[in-house]
């Protein structure tokens, strides 16, 4: 049994990436993490998957767990001789209750390290386009708490001295007691008209800011149904945001979009459209699986690959599963001989290199007739060529080389089969018609996602199906769905810049 430690670690404010580097590497090593409300979920995918989740996360007023069982829990675990990544959003003694915990491992004799992070009193703001210090407007800011009861005697914060005495205030837990936080600083001397900013959910996809005035903040809550959790600022700072604001103005902003590509490859994709401000769910609708007829063709080929003149790539996924049954087989990349390569696309081209191999010829058009074209110069009858790729694709290209007078073999290099766990999710997100864009980047994402969803027809009709090119298109109209937008480059690059042109 190892030795049990606890590391209290500031989650940040949202945004995965707002994590510390230390904060992911305790993450990485953790056997049990707990988690909270306010520490964002995405943040698991840097945990180990074998690791224990206890979610011991709280509402505003709806406590899932007592303070003090939490910290009992954490220090079982670390008893117990576990490394435990007790995971709090922002920073874990900013109003974090860190210090609490402490305090009962240290009475218990569990080792334990804090791993300061990016408190949401900066970060909030910061990405609403408000800086808490700025030349000129704001020399100081004070972090304060806005739950403190209005109805208690003796204030244990100093008004009279905050009123006056800093330029930004920043109250957290603060939405519902904006209306006495505002009486207090109007009283000891701020200005009704002083600038204020309500920011929900800061640094997410679904970050939402309230502009409003420290006089009519608490109308504001009431009339556009402000809710927790949110950050309200207080200052001239806030009026910087007109021309600060960076975050909320993204071409894709507010803007969910379900990424719809095997599990490998969809992270790319999302992270191309969550730059340019977009919301991404990764449903992914195509795994990969063994080849139907158990690797008889693809072997098959492999053994003779010495004798072909072209092998033809038309899929990151085939350049895989080829190279992993070469391997597998015993060879390396000497069995290509001296067999030229062609690729369908520059993505493509990229999977090769990982092997030791690049692309003799890309065509320009980035899809199976231009393929074709571009090989044309390259054929004579009795060239001898190879084509390992997905079991289900099109014939066009096999059968134009052969009509060209080329002896192709046909190899099955993998299948496409549905994702069964995504189903539901997919589901799901259809009824609640929360969805704005579905990206589509093979026709057999489409022909999976309406096999995933074939009643929901007309909720997939209401999203803009954002396709990669003209045959996954077609594979839209097939269904009487209409694409929103189809990239004329075939890649990942041209897709995302289609959306975002689209949006705009
Ligand atoms: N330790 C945390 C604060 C915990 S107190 C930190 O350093 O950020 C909980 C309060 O933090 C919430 O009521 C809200 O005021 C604020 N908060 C936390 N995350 C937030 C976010 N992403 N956007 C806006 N406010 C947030």
């Amino acid at each position: 049994m190892g030795k049990g430690i606890v590391y209290l670690i500031g989650a940040g404010p949202g945004d995965p990436e707002l994590l510390t580097l230390k904060g992911k590497r305790c993450l990485e090593a953790a056997d049990v993490i707990v988690g909270d409300y306010l520490a964002d979920h995405r943040l698991l995918s840097f945990a180990n998957p074998k690791a224990e989740y206890i979610y011991v996360g709280k509402m505003c007023g709806n406590h899932a767990m007592k303070q003090e069982d939490i910290s009992r829990l954490i220090a079982e675990k670390g008893k117990e001789g576990k490394v435990v990544a007790r995971l709090k959003g922002g920073d874990p003694f900013v109003f974090g209750r860190g210090g609490e915990e402490i305090l009962e491992l240290k009475k218990e004799g569990v080792p334990y390290e804090v791993v300061p992070g990016v408190t949401s009193a900066i970060a909030a703001p910061a990405y609403a386009g408000i800086p808490v210090t700025h030349r000129k407007v704001a020399a100081s800011f004070a972090v304060i708490t806005g739950h403190e009861d209005p109805t208690k005697k003796e204030s244990s914060i100093h008004w009279e001295k905050l009123a006056g005495g800093v330029d930004t205030l920043i109250f957290l837990m603060g939405v519902h007691q904006a209306g006495a936080i505002a009486a207090n600083l109007i009283r000891y001397g701020r200005s009704a008209d002083t600038p204020a900013a309500f920011v929900r959910w800061g640094t997410r996809p679904y970050q939402e800011v309230y502009e409003t005035t420290l006089g009519r903040a608490a109308e504001d809550v009431k009339e556009k149904h402000i809710q927790p959790p949110a950050v309200f600022v207080v200052g001239d700072v806030v009026k910087l945001r007109e021309d600060m604001r960076w975050f909320d103005n993204k071409p894709l902003f507010g803007k969910r979009v379900v990424v719809t590509r095997s599990r490998s490859q969809a992270s790319r994709l999302t992270k191309h459209l969550e730059s340019l401000g977009a919301e991404c769910i990764e449903i992914p609708v195509i795994s990969i699986a063994e080849p139907s007829d158990h690797f008889a063709s693809l072997d098959a080929g492999i053994r003779k690959l010495g004798e072909y003149d072209w092998i033809l790539f038309t899929s990151q996924n085939g350049v895989d599963c080829f190279f992993r049954r070469l391997y597998a087989d015993g060879f390396d990349a000497r069995a290509l001989g001296h067999a030229k390569i062609a690729c369908i696309g520059p993505a493509t081209d990229l999977a090769l290199r990982p092997y030791g191999v690049h692309a003799d010829l890309l065509p320009e058009e980035y899809k199976a007739e231009g393929l074709l074209a571009a090989l044309e110069p390259e054929v004579r009858p009795g060239t001898k060529i190879f084509l390992p790729r997905a079991k289900v694709a099109r014939e066009i290209l096999a059968d134009g080389l052969r009509a060209m007078g080329a002896n192709v073999d046909v190899a099955e290099a993998y299948c496409t089969v549905c994702e069964e766990e995504s189903r539901q999710r997919l589901n799901e997100l259809l009824d609640e018609g929360s969805v704005d864009i579905i990206t589509l980047t093979s026709s057999s994402t489409v022909h999976n996602l309406v096999a995933m969803a074939p009643d929901k027809l007309d909720a997939i009709r209401k999203c803009m199906l954002a396709c990669i090119g003209p045959i996954t298109a077609d594979a839209c109209r097939e269904y009487g769905l209409t694409p929103g937008v189809v990239s004329d480059v075939y890649t990942i690059d041209g897709l995302t810049e289609a959306i975002a042109a689209a949006e705009q």
